[in-house]
């Protein structure tokens, strides 16, 4: 078989923004993917996601920019400590965060790769690494882009990146109806966990996406556990309960009689194990395979960084790959350090921020609370992981914004 192009495994926000871009940039590319984009609109909600400035910016560069109705766009963020009395701001985000169903968004973006001449091949569900290593005959370069559940025996962990071996957090993602909109919505109950909603683009129309981080072991973890199809009366029920006490900023906007998950495929309940992976590996065949997006790094997404992370290491790849080859181990190698500033800021903040938050970080959050400056660039951060990490790893950092008064300004530029 002759080698042609580079080929894609996954069809998910990583491997449709590389191939994507590669398309964009002239470069012959084969995209591997499990579902056609009918069948991607059907099933079960795979997240809740907002999608930050680079995001975007990245899909419009790409004349892919979907779904970014009136409604389904934050433009501030609320962040609220449960506590006596609690630790509130509101942040102005500049450029608001997008949240749409990936149900949807997903597809359109596959749309958009076969409309535009992309070669798509569907394959039988989850092929493993043989397929993968089968696949990569026929090409110069194979990229893994198939998410956490991927062809984990080709990347294994890196113990040294991945400091925990066990989920941080049980989770309960849903789609509801009957919670009025008020922008995006951080909130934590601190010793019991984190719980986000923010308005968002669904299947039905605008709705709201909501996300229970559950501190194991602690009174938040039953929800996340609760069975909706038994008694979904009680699920709303009880759900209602868990916001009045652990969220009181939802739970006063809930609507009640009207409150409650839009249907049982659109919830989403599990745990995830932080984890980086090895991202390159050489194949049988010969040729290297590089991971990118969930299949190389899953963080818990307590930061809402993960698809982020990966549409931008996605971009990095393609334009290393349309630079030309030849794709060895060390051409991967490179791409991956270039990965990593951004990855490796991300993975840091997203594995700090499940644990109780550092003095620093709290006394950021205080002057937040006071200071609408500082307020301000708080919730931007979350636009900005690589800034993001540097103020929230580095105690001196946060001296100096706190010294600064009011209007402070990011440290790092990117
Ligand atoms: C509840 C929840 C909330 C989240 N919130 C946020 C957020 O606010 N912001 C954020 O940035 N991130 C968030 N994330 C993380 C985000 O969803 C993921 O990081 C992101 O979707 C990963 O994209 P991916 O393309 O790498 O992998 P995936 O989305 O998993 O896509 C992989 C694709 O590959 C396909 N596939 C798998 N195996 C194969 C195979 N062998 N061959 C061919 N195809 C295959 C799969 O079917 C899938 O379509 C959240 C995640 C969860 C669970």
């Amino acid at each position: 078989m002759t080698a042609k192009g580079i080929g894609v495994v996954g069809a998910g926000i990583s491997g449709l923004t590389l191939a994507l871009r590669l398309q964009q940039l002239g470069v012959d590319v084969t995209l591997y993917a499990e579902s056609s984009a009918d069948e991607m609109r059907q099933g079960r909600l795979p997240n809740t996601v907002a999608r930050m400035r680079a995001t975007r910016d990245r899909e419009r560069a790409l004349g892919s920019e979907h779904f970014a109705l009136a409604g389904s766009l934050s433009d501030t963020a609320k962040i609220s400590i449960k506590g006596e009395p609690p630790l509130e701001f509101t942040g102005t985000v500049n450029d608001p965060f997008h949240a749409v169903d990936f149900r949807l968004l997903i597809p359109a973006l596959l749309d958009d790769f076969t409309d535009r001449g992309g070669r798509l091949t569907l394959v039988a569900a989850s092929p493993g690494a043989a397929e993968v290593e089968k696949w990569s005959a026929g090409h110069e370069m194979i990229v893994v882009a198939a998410g956490r559940r991927s062809v984990t025996e080709l990347f294994p962990r890196d113990e040294a990146r991945s400091p925990y071996d066990r989920p941080q957090r049980s989770l309960l993602a849903g789609l509801y109806t009957g919670i009025t909109p008020a922008g995006f919505s951080y909130n934590v109950s601190p010793g019991c966990g984190e719980i986000f909603q923010m308005p968002m683009w669904t299947r039905d129309g605008l709705a709201s996406g909501m996300l229970i981080e559950a501190i194991p072991g602690g009174p938040l973890e039953p929800v996340t556990r609760l069975s909706y199809l038994d008694d979904p009366r009680a699920f709303t029920r009880t759900l209602e309960q868990v916001l009045a006490e652990h969220a009181p900023r939802i739970a006063e906007r809930i609507e009640h009689g009207s409150f409650g998950p839009l249907g049982p495929d659109d919830l989403l309940q599990g745990a995830i194990t932080p984890v980086v992976r090895e991202p390159v590996a050489r194949l049988s065949t010969g040729r290297v395979a590089l991971a990118v997006g969930d299949a190389w790094i899953t963080n818990d997404p307590v930061t809402g960084q993960g698809a982020n992370l990966g549409s931008h290491c996605a971009w990095v790849a393609a334009e290393a790959i349309a630079g030309g080859g030849p794709y060895d181990e060390d051409f991967l190698r490179s791409v991956t350090a270039e990965m990593w500033k951004v990855a490796g800021a991300v993975t840091e903040w997203s594995n700090a921020f499940l644990q109780p938050p550092a003095e620093h970080v709290f006394a950021l959050f205080a002057r937040a609370a006071v200071d609408e400056g500082m307020a301000n660039l708080f919730v931007n951060l979350f636009s900005d992981p690589v800034a993001a990490w540097a103020v929230f790893s580095d105690p001196a950092r946060v001296d100096a914004l706190l010294a600064a008064g009011p209007e402070p300004s990011l440290p790092v530029a990117s």
